[in-house]
């Protein structure tokens, strides 16, 4: 199967070819854990999950590197702003550890309930510190570094390719049009490495580091970890469109100063963003939709799934509910014919399939191959399920095979809907302290609390159902 994708590098669409044979290296920048992720967010690791899914389906081997964010991200993507950990921690009276548990358990409930598959490595950066100042260390003896009032920069001055895959304009950097002035930095996209001194308040996670204690920058953490992780160089790396300028262009300097081997990444692979109508949706300024909150809307996880599939990643996609309500329709029209078709005896396989059968397999194969274009794909499926030339069985076969990349379950799609994870004795009794607590909680009025205890259970998947006679629960995820 022959693939080909968009490498923001150079803008210009490219035939796939990995570094290894048969092995694709791929980093993708995580969430930063200091709130829920929101349904932006969300698209760009469902696109993630869609890109490894193809590569897997093609025949590739995978290793997906995973990092979370949760300490040195300020809330504007350079070096200005507040640190969004101690912000929120502050705010919820909370510890930033706790806070990065908390939220980054919320984003694996979520990514769980849409079917994103779990990298095969996930790493935090407050547990690669040291990784990040063996980083450092080699940029400083290469003399891509200085310190100024506290503070370790690098100097991208030293880094004559600085911004290149941005098409960022040297002039223009300059002159500093864009960036809040820092009087501390040579240069003004020059970006700090190491903090030892914060301008923003008692800063709670602090390491010791040979210029002194303090935390890393954000952007050192990808270099280090995506070096531990895949090596000097590797073929993949992917995040949204908001990380060109700044992040990514970030990450490449200071990665192929210390390395001295480029390109770092064969390919950059970016997602265009998720918009609504009225407002730009922002995790750091908290206005925004969460898969939770469409959930109690009613509508299901994989309704937002299937509605990403109705949009090419490179393509802005505008949320409204009216939309999703149109992609919930569709979604489950598509379960109740699936679920209609017997699912296939163990003896089929590719050589039962018809020349026609082929053929659909064919385009779809073809347009997943063309920078990923799920619409085109999608509809390869809706024509499978709409031919009346082909058998039944035939046709659920094809469809299952092809939902191994669109990863909405429908294997598991039976006439009675989808049967639910029997209950373990564990999980249940778990869940039998936590709704005794949330009854305590409602009878004292704490209904903060009795909130918190639904939602939590609600990111797991389990709704609470409260009767006259008493609280019940169901593991309903992936239920029709
Ligand atoms: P963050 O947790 O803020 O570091 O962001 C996690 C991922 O979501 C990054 O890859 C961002 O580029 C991406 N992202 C942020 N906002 C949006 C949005 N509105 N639509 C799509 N992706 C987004
Ligand atoms: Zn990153």
């Amino acid at each position: 199967m022959k693939i080909a994708l968009y490498n923001s590098h150079g803008r210009v669409l490219e035939p796939f070819k990995p570094l290894t044979d048969k092995e694709v290296k791929l980093y993708a920048c995580g969430p930063t854990v200091y709130n829920y992720a929101h349904l932006g967010n969300l698209r760009t690791y469902i696109f993630e999950d869609l890109l490894v899914r193809t590569l897997t389906y093609a025949g590739y081997k995978v290793r997906h590197v995973m990092n979370i964010t949760d300490v040195g991200h300020l809330t504007g993507d350079g070096d200005e702003g507040e640190d969004k950990m101690l912000k929120s921690a502050q705010e919820k009276g909370m510890t930033p550890w706790d806070i990065a548990k908390f939220y980054a358990d919320a984003f694996f409930a979520d990514t769980a309930r849409l079917n994103i598959q779990t990298p095969t490595v996930i790493c935090k950066a407050t547990e690669h510190i040291q990784d990040m100042i063996d980083l450092i260390k080699i940029l400083e003896e290469k003399g891509f570094t200085y310190q100024a009032e506290g503070n370790v920069y690098f100097d991208v001055s030293k880094f004559p390719k600085y911004g290149e895959m941005a098409l960022l304009d040297r002039t223009e950097l300059k002159a500093g049009a864009r960036i809040e002035v820092d009087t501390a930095k040579r240069n003004p996209q020059d970006f700090v490495l190491w903090f030892t001194n914060s301008k923003f308040g008692r800063q709670a996670m602090v390491w010791e580091s040979p210029w002194g204690v303090g935390y890393p920058g954000w952007h050192v953490e990808c270099s280090a970890m995506s070096r531990k992780y895949l090596g000097d160089q590797f073929d993949i790396h992917c995040g949204g469109v908001d990380h060109i300028p700044v992040h990514h262009t970030n990450e490449i300097a200071q990665t192929e100063a210390a390395t001295g081997k480029e390109p770092w990444v064969q390919y950059w692979l970016h997602a265009e963003f998720l918009l609504t109508k009225t407002f730009k949706m922002s995790k750091s300024e908290g206005n925004f939709l969460t898969l939770s909150k469409i959930e109690e809307m009613g509508f299901e996880a994989l309704d937002y799934r299937f509605f990403c599939l109705g949009a090419h990643y490179r393509t802005q996609l505008t949320f409204t509910e009216q939309a999703l309500e149109g992609a919930r329709a569709g979604r489950r029209a598509l379960f109740e014919k699936v679920k209609s078709l017997p699912s296939p005896s163990p003896g089929f396989g590719p050589n039962q399939v018809s020349a026609t059968g082929r053929d659909y397999l064919d385009r779809f194969e073809q347009y997943l191959g063309e920078d990923l274009n799920m619409p085109r794909a999608l509809a390869e499926l809706w024509g499978t399920l709409k031919d009346v030339t082909l058998g039944p069985e035939e046709k659920r076969w094809i469809i299952n095979t092809m939902d191994r990349v669109f990863g909405l379950g429908l294997e598991a799609l039976t006439p009675d809907g989808v049967p639910v994870p029997t209950q373990d004795p564990a999980l249940a009794a778990e869940v039998e302290a936590l709704i005794d607590e949330r009854n305590t909680a409602r009878k004292n009025k704490n209904f903060a609390r009795a909130d918190e205890i639904r939602n939590q259970l609600k990111g797991r998947g389990i709704t609470i159902i409260d009767t006259p006679t008493g609280t019940s629960w169901e593991n309903h995820e992936r239920k029709m």
